[in-house]
């Protein structure tokens, strides 16, 4: 059984049983994640998808990190082609995957979610991952719709 250990959150076995929903990274995902959020420049946010797969009810793995561009004109903003998100959901589907989120950075280091980000998950129907880098350190939060509720998401890393 891998240990899934996520900054201060140790996730056990008792956890992998619960029904609380939890989406697991590995360590090749939050890698990518934080070199994309690290290289951003000019404050620029970056935006793209996650793909893996459901093991239980509640349990999401990504494995894959489709990167998308951000065609917003705005600094501290994104936006993205919604053919350019079909287009990857269909690469991440025709592999055998799920898509899982949409994430996207925020420059400022703070992953709250902001007004726009709150309606997220509910118009496209995936889960919302906010990044920020704090100092070299990877932040994450994550977003799902619960029945038109923003509802808050574990995120853990899936160690080997
Ligand atoms: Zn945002």
């Amino acid at each position: 059984m891998p240990v899934l250990v996520y900054e201060h959150m140790h996730v056990n076995e008792g956890h992998l049983q619960g029904s609380l929903p939890c989406l697991y990274l590995t360590e090749k995902v939050v890698a990518v994640l934080k070199r994309v959020v690290h290289d951003a420049q000019d404050g620029r946010e970056v935006c793209g998808i996650l793909g893996g797969g459901i093991l239980k009810n509640n349990m999401m793995i990504a494995t894959v990190v489709n990167d998308l561009s951000n065609i917003s004109e705005l600094s501290g903003c994104f936006a993205i082609a919604v053919d350019e998100i079909l287009r990857s959901q269909s690469t991440i589907e025709d592999s055998g995957l799920l898509s899982l989120a949409i994430y996207h950075s925020h420059p400022s280091g703070s992953t709250r979610p902001s007004p726009r980000d709150t309606k997220l998950p509910q118009i496209t129907g995936l889960l919302s991952l906010i990044l920020a880098d704090d100092g070299g350190k990877l932040l994450m939060e994550c977003y799902s719709d619960v029945e038109g509720k923003l509802t808050s998401i574990r995120v853990a890393l899936l160690t080997q």
